[in-house]
């Protein structure tokens, strides 16, 4: 099979991923619940994680890293942290369902500064229209279904600016682009670990810098005798027992990413995708292709000629190339382009992929959607 659906999660791991994640198993127990040799290791897995983290996203302290489930979960803690009812939150038109529906529940009222895809001053001017009197703001790093990548530091600025606080969704970038959040001077940024980070499913990170609030009570393994949670990081948000075997994954594939080297991975990706889109030409249907190369991440978004994008993700499964299609849990995304009615065939990359594959994928794309 050629895996082409690194952005729903990342298949190809290095081995040592796995390697650890069974080494924790055997021998981490919970971390902070215990002075003995199994608790102790488990609690250095966790703060090793944290640290890498924190030099990767160049956090100023590890306890602003803090674990969570999935990107998703991180996103839930940051709105929930920030929005009440009633309040206006401005985001961009490329979010996904993990940021719309939360908001919604939430009872904000969601104000989407549209702007053309690929079209980074349009979204600027967007938001800048709308951010005076905005209780925060959400964007997106990179969208999901095309690759966009959203202009966040100047976005960030503006925010900043306006005296709005920014949640950044870096599910598609960590670990694919270079992210500082002290440069960003954000609020929050959320991402899973699983997707570009290497690690395994069932692992997500918030960065957090300043107000945040509970979304789950229980023991943190510190000030038990107090009904509240504590009130500083990461132990405010981290209640119950931590996923050590996935932190311990985490862990290498954090390694992975910082001995390769983000930039590295960011050319990586966008070379595979430009070889991709050009064996394919316009042989199988319309791609979604950014004129300006810097502004598109390892996603590529097809419109199959002739046939229906569901359809066409199975004949490429059945015929052993993996993609995703439909609308990749972000309507607001597909709206803003237009293909909310289609939706799209989505291929991603990945620097586990070598060039030879990249190559077959193509062929076998051309030859199971060109018939
Ligand atoms: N935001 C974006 C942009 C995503 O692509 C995804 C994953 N598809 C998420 C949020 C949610 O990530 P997770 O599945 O880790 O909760």
């Amino acid at each position: 099979m050629i895996y082409l659906d690194s952005a729903a999660t990342s298949l190809l791991k290095p081995q040592c991923v796995g390697e650890a994640m069974a080494a924790a198993m055997g021998r981490c127990a919970s971390p902070g619940r215990g002075s003995h040799e199994s608790a102790r290791l488990a609690a250095e897995v966790c703060w090793d994680c944290r640290c890498a983290a924190a030099e990767l996203f160049h956090v100023a302290s590890e306890e602003q890293v803090v674990f969570t489930m999935n990107a998703t979960h991180a996103i839930n803690l940051a709105i929930h942290s920030l929005v009440g009812p009633g309040d206006r939150v401005v985001i961009s038109g490329w979010e996904h369902n993990a940021v719309v529906r939360p908001l919604h529940a939430r009872g904000a009222v969601i104000d989407v500064a549209a702007a053309p895809l690929f079209d980074r001053e349009g979204t600027l001017e967007a938001f800048a229209r709308r951010l005076s009197g905005a209780r925060a703001a959400v964007c997106t790093h990179v969208s999901n279904v095309f690759g966009f990548i959203l202009p966040i530091y100047d976005i960030a600025r503006l925010c900043k600016a306006a005296g709005v606080p920014l949640i950044v969704d870096a599910a598609q970038s960590a670990g694919v682009l270079p992210l500082d959040f002290q440069r960003l001077d954000c609020a929050f940024a959320a991402m899973p670990g699983h997707k570009g980070l290497m690690g395994p499913q069932g692992t997500g990170l918030l960065l957090c810098h300043g107000e945040t609030k509970p979304l789950l009570f229980g023991g943190s393994g510190s000030l038990s005798r107090e009904r509240d949670m504590p009130a500083f990081l990461p132990d405010r948000l981290e209640a119950g027992t931590q996923n050590v075997p996935g932190i311990a994954g985490l862990l290498e594939g954090i390694r992975y990413v910082q001995s390769t080297g983000v930039e590295q991975i960011e050319r990586c990706e966008r070379s595979q995708l430009r070889l991709f889109a050009a064996e394919l030409g316009d042989s199988v249907g319309q791609l979604m292709l950014s004129p300006d190369p810097s502004l598109q991440s390892g996603v590529l978004s097809l419109l199959p000629r002739d046939i229906d994008c569901e359809e066409a993700a199975e004949l490429l499964g059945q015929g052993g190339v993996a993609v995703r299609a439909g609308l990749h849990c972000a309507p607001l995304a597909h709206e803003s382009a237009g293909t909310l009615r289609s939706g799209t065939v989505r291929f991603s990359f990945s620097p586990r992929l070598r060039r030879d594959d990249v190559l077959l994928g193509a062929k076998y794309t051309k030859e199971i959607l060109g018939k």
